[in-house]
């Protein structure tokens, strides 16, 4: 008897979340026609009226694109959400230096560390790593780990990444780590944060903002990249996010990623990288 019961609730919460996600997804999708008609705007007035807006307009300017890219996180975020079923996910596989490709990114970002005098380092033990892998899944995952460790780090610290191979249970890795000496994590959090809307303080010391969604995304993409994701922090100290993915490169026929490519995937980083770090206030 209390096992139907249990069962009928169960199903009643199933429909209730399913009903929720709908209209979340309903309202993103209206959210998105006026936020993309406001950011064409804005480019129109920054390449037509350049030269005819005063200091004190293109800071206002700028303040109305930050608060565009701030929505645009945020319905990307709640559509792939929504949208990305690690069932059904069609992976689109590039043969790609996985070394290469993550300097790229840590140096699409640079700028943001720069605003808040963060030195961010980039160190490898390894030359270079080829591995199929699915770059868009990759750049949203290291992009979210990167803008957090900026985020949640003060002025004038530092954020490392480091990437090294590693070796368990018989199978070769790749770890990718970002490690940040911000204000770390509660261990009564770690799991948390990795839920749906989950964060360690809901009003820290705001210096950001966020919506939670970010590393349940990042854990998701990880399962469809065949990975692993995983966080030790100590609060006051800092946090290391591990990534670590398997180091196979099956497919050794398919042409590696050249350069010239590798340049034209840069410009998206730092067009994705706009989006990813509008999160963040900066003193300048
Ligand atoms: P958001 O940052 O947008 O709130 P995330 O899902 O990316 O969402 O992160 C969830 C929560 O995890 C954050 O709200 C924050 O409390 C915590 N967090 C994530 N990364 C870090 C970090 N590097 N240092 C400290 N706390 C972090």
């Amino acid at each position: 008897m209390y096992e139907k019961q249990l069962k009928l609730k169960c199903e009643e919460l199933e429909k209730e979340i399913k009903l929720i996600n709908e209209s979340l997804l309903f309202i993103t999708h209206e959210l998105k026609t006026p936020l993309s008609i406001i950011e064409f705007i804005i480019q129109m007035i920054e390449v037509n009226c350049k030269d005819e807006l005063s200091d004190k307009m293109g800071k206002y300017l700028y303040k109305i694109r930050q608060n565009t890219y701030r929505q645009r996180r945020l319905v990307n975020n709640i559509m792939d959400y929504n949208r990305i079923n690690p069932d059904q996910y069609q992976l689109y596989l590039t043969r790609v230096d996985i070394v290469q490709l993550s300097r790229l990114i840590v140096e699409s970002i640079n700028v943001y560390a720069e605003r808040k005098s963060i030195e961010m380092t980039f160190d490898s033990t390894i030359s270079n790593l080829y591995l199929l892998i699915d770059i868009y899944l990759y750049e949203r995952v290291l992009l979210n780990l990167l803008s957090n460790a900026i985020k949640y780090t003060p002025e004038g610290k530092s954020v490392d990444v480091r990437i090294f191979r590693q070796e368990s249970k018989g199978c070769h890795n790749v770890c990718i780590q970002v490690k940040d000496s911000g204000i770390g994590i509660p261990n009564d959090k770690k799991e948390l944060i990795f839920e749906r809307f989950g964060q360690a303080d809901r009003f820290p010391n705001r210096c950001a903002e966020g919506s939670g969604i970010g590393l349940y995304l990042v854990k998701v993409l990880v399962s469809i990249m065949d990975g692993e994701i995983n966080v030790e922090s100590k609060v006051g100290i800092g946090s290391t996010f591990s990534l670590i993915l398997p180091a196979i490169d099956t497919d050794l026929n398919m042409p590696i990623m050249d350069t010239k490519a590798m340049e034209v995937v840069k410009e998206q980083f730092i067009a994705a990288a706009d989006i990813e770090f509008s999160d963040i206030y900066y003193a300048t």
